[in-house]
């Protein structure tokens, strides 16, 4: 049976599910076709850090509504994600990454933020546990971190419960505009309407293509892993310049890490870990807090997201198809920025416009550029 609705949504991670209850709650008839389980890719197995520090300029205004929505998270979803502002503590481990670090203090200044920058000696009296290598530190106390085994989810239940039709395991395997609207095809039923978000992760830019909007995506494929339960020695999530290396300890006292990249299998439909590159990222865990030394790994995993060129997503309308907006590229950086696109995508299609500057995500900058998807 075909169905028609106001909006269609191509892809069930944290910005389509956001999108989906946004949208049904301002009263559209909302479609969102997911080819496997909600949340079930990059959403779903995140590190989970909600961090504003070192953020690229551009996605700054984005990242600030994005921190106020997470600030009342449970008046949006009906629960926080077990999102916790437990701080984000971002290390040097040389003079050179120390002067790194001193890079983002002008952005900082720029949006009144105010991250505490730690010496040597200020390192050892707050942070004992650290190692030796610590030169510098840069805290933010407005950072933290969430499960996003639960947020993806509970956008979703909220979305169904606003009157939005998710379908899982519904993978779209034809698209296209005939002139007075979109055209999908999922499990042999044919789905259109007038509006369309292409929200589908790294898979994004392979819709956008389809439209003639190629863009050089790459993919990133974050390797994961948590150890068994420790003593506790910080919740601060803790991360260093370069990004080769970050961990955060739950209240449980697992200690998840990640670091360096996994691989992909099938045609980059599915992801795994792998143990070499798990090994090295413990190392250089273990370098960054030497008591980890010893501990037991006890799951690691993978994922993949959209990677640009230029570390920031691709965010804005179509510029060959009236009606299409897309969202994706967020190289490994937008589980923090879901709820937000959501929203926006939402702005987009219902006012035409939104407050916060999408210039700098707009997919015509890669126009002319080599495209390898
Ligand atoms: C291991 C890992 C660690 C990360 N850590 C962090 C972090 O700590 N903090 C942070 O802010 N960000 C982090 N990220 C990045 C973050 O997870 C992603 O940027 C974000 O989740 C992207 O959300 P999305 O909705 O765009 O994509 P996705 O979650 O990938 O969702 C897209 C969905 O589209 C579906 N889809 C694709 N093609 C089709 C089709 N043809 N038909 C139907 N459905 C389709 C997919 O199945 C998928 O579920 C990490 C990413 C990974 C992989």
């Amino acid at each position: 049976m075909n169905r028609r609705a106001d909006v269609l949504i191509l892809g069930g991670g944290g910005v389509g599910v956001a999108a989906a209850l946004y949208l049904a709650r301002r009263g559209q008839r909302v479609v969102l076709l997911e080819k496997g389980l909600i949340g079930g890719q990059a959403s779903g197995v995140n590190h989970g850090g909600v961090r504003i520090q070192g953020r690229h300029v551009a996605e700054m205004p984005l990242a600030l509504r994005a921190r106020r929505i997470w600030e009342n998270m449970e008046a949006h979803i009906g629960t926080r994600a077990e999102f916790v502002a437990c701080g984000h503590l971002k290390l040097a481990r040389s003079e050179e990454q120390a002067a790194e670090l001193d890079s983002w203090d002008a952005v900082a200044a720029e949006f009144g933020i105010r991250n505490v920058k730690l010496g040597r000696n200020a390192l050892r009296e707050e942070y004992p546990f650290l190692g030796p290598d610590c030169v510098a530190g840069s805290f933010l106390d407005i950072d933290g971190g969430a499960n996003p085994r639960l947020l993806a989810p509970a956008f979703a239940a909220r979305a169904r419960e606003a009157g939005a039709e998710l379908l899982e395991r519904h993978d779209v395997t034809e698209m296209g505009h005939d002139g007075e609207g979109f055209r999908l095809v999922a499990n042999g039923r044919e789905f259109r309407a007038p509006f369309l978000l292409n929200v589908a992760g790294y898979w994004a830019g392979a819709v956008a293509a389809t439209f003639g909007e190629p863009t050089p995506i790459g993919k990133t494929i974050p390797n994961m892993m948590v150890t068994e339960p420790l003593r506790h020695f910080s919740g601060r999530s803790i991360g260093v310049v370069g990004g080769d290396v970050y961990l955060r300890q739950t209240d449980r006292g697992n200690v998840i890490i990640g670091g360096g990249r996994a691989e992909t299998i099938d045609e980059a439909q599915h992801t795994r870990p792998l143990p070499a590159i798990s090994r090295l990222a413990m190392r250089k865990a273990i370098q960054v807090v030497p008591q980890l030394e010893g501990a037991m790994i006890i799951r690691s995993w993978s994922g993949i997201d959209g990677n640009m060129p230029d570390k920031i997503p691709v965010i804005g309308p179509s510029h060959t198809t009236p009606g299409l907006f897309h969202a994706f590229g967020f190289s490994g950086h937008g589980f923090m920025l879901g709820p937000v696109v959501g929203q926006i995508l939402g702005e987009l299609v219902l006012d035409g416009r939104t407050d916060v500057p999408l210039e700098p995500f707009d997919i015509r900058r890669f126009t002319g550029q080599t495209v390898t998807i």
